[in-house]
């Protein structure tokens, strides 16, 4: 199959302190495995800060709930016998991953090593409600699924979501789905913990683990159908705020904007103004159209883009005032269409902030590009089942081979291939 252009993912360990209790222990251990940091109990230990009794204890467990494998030893230069190596079990379970955007879903299989089993397109509208949308998930992920125990499942949508309830909060493009319970539906279906998120915050958090940790705090802007974004801290967590609004930037109103009316009923929000459906509107087109006119170079539609980059160089520049990033991306369609869009963003960014906030400041397109949501997903699907609440309660799984399903749209979908087997990197630290 054409692999997921997806590169290594930094995974984060939850700092320890002398007093950490069992489950924290086992989670830590887990994850500096998962990681690639430390892959024997005698790295284990420095790298955790542990005895190195509490490191056995914790290695065995994870062993006997076929968490963790032995493959092979290392050896361990003047130190006579060599170590054993472990590794992330293969039949330690899936996760399941949905980043679902206003148009389109795209779906995949990962094991806890970061190994993509399998992934899939799925066309859904949004606007058709929660039961036709998860229906058509659900259908996608049964024909997807690997012979292995579903661990969790993060499914990413575009509006605003309260990921305490597991419910969109009157999300604006997406009727029928305030308040509608996608992560109790998911988990009765599958039985394990259910991550929902906002797909920027999950793009964001996708593009920050992709890139070394010197990357973050990274603020990351879309500018597709919608405007959002999505800020990662210094230590490359998701910064959600009280409620889980933070980075909701569409709705900014902007100085100089035309008076147009925006979904959320305001009037010259940035959304509302240089998304690709404003500025589609402005043109007289639809935003597949537009999309091939910014690609042949149609003077009208790019003198659009160029007035819609000045307007998001605004908001951005307040919010680089305000986060102080070491980098910030720009996605979406609109960016990815054209470097007109990025162009003007950086040009109105370095003219109107601080010479603080922009001396080693990054402003950039996305590396990732449609897959950082997935990216983003993964490390929270994985993250979540190392994490001290789950993995106590994880069971080794009969041994069964992984078949790896393939992807007929991949073809022409993505360009060259990259890596199937996601190697490890160290974590962030903390
Ligand atoms: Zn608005
Ligand atoms: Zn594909």
């Amino acid at each position: 199959m054409m692999p997921l252009p997806i590169p290594p993912l930094r995974l984060a360990a939850p700092p320890l302190s002398g007093r950490a209790d069992a489950a924290t222990t086992l989670s830590a251990v887990a994850r500096l495995v998962a990681s690639g940091t430390a892959v024997s109990k005698a790295e284990l230990g420095p790298a955790a800060g542990l005895a190195r009794t509490t490191v056995s204890g914790a290695v065995d467990e994870l062993l006997a709930r076929g968490v963790l494998r032995l493959n092979g030893t290392r050896p361990t230069p003047g130190r006579g016998r060599p170590a054993d190596r472990l590794e992330l079990s293969p039949d330690s379970g899936v996760v399941l991953l949905a980043d679902v955007g206003a148009h389109g879903a795209h779906l995949a299989v990962v094991d806890l090593s970061q190994r993509v089993l399998g992934h899939t397109h799925v066309l859904v509208d949004v606007r058709d409600g929660p039961e036709t949308v998860l229906d058509l998930i659900e259908t996608a992920f049964d024909a997807l699924l690997p012979d292995g125990a579903v661990r969790a499942v993060v499914i990413g949508l575009p509006g605003p979501v309260d990921g305490q309830l597991g419910q969109p909060v009157r999300p604006p493009i997406m009727p029928g789905w305030h308040a509608y319970p996608v992560v109790e539906r998911l988990r009765r279906r599958h039985g394990c913990p259910v991550v929902l998120e906002n797909d920027v915050n999950l793009r964001a958090l996708g593009e920050a683990r992709a890139l070394p940790p010197d990357q973050s705090p990274l603020l990351f802007v879309k500018v597709g159908t919608g405007i959002g974004g999505g800020l990662i801290t210094q230590d490359g967590a998701l910064h959600h705020g009280a409620d889980g609004a933070a980075g909701d930037i569409g709705h900014i109103r902007v100085r100089g904007a035309p008076d147009v009316v925006c979904v959320c009923g305001n009037v010259g929000c940035i959304e509302a103004v240089a998304s690709a459906h404003a500025i589609a509107r402005r043109r007289g087109v639809d935003v597949t159209d537009l999309r091939a006119l910014i690609a042949h170079g149609d003077t009208e539609a790019l003198a659009l883009v160029r007035e819609a980059a000045g307007l998001v160089g605004e908001v951005v520049a307040t919010l680089v005032h305000f986060a102080n990033p070491a980098r910030v991306t720009i996605g979406g369609s609109v960016t990815a269409a054209s470097d007109e869009l990025l162009a003007g963003v950086r040009s109105v960014v370095y003219q109107r902030a601080l010479p603080l906030a922009t001396r080693n400041l990054v402003l950039t397109g996305s590396t990732l590009g449609e897959y950082a949501g997935l990216a983003g997903a993964a490390v929270l699907g994985i993250e979540q089942v190392l994490s001290p609440a789950v993995v106590p309660t994880l069971n080794p799984t009969p041994r069964r081979a992984h078949t790896v399903k393939s992807c007929r749209a991949c073809p022409r979908r993505i360009g060259p291939p990259g890596t199937s087997r996601l190697a490890q990197v160290p974590p962030t630290g903390s």
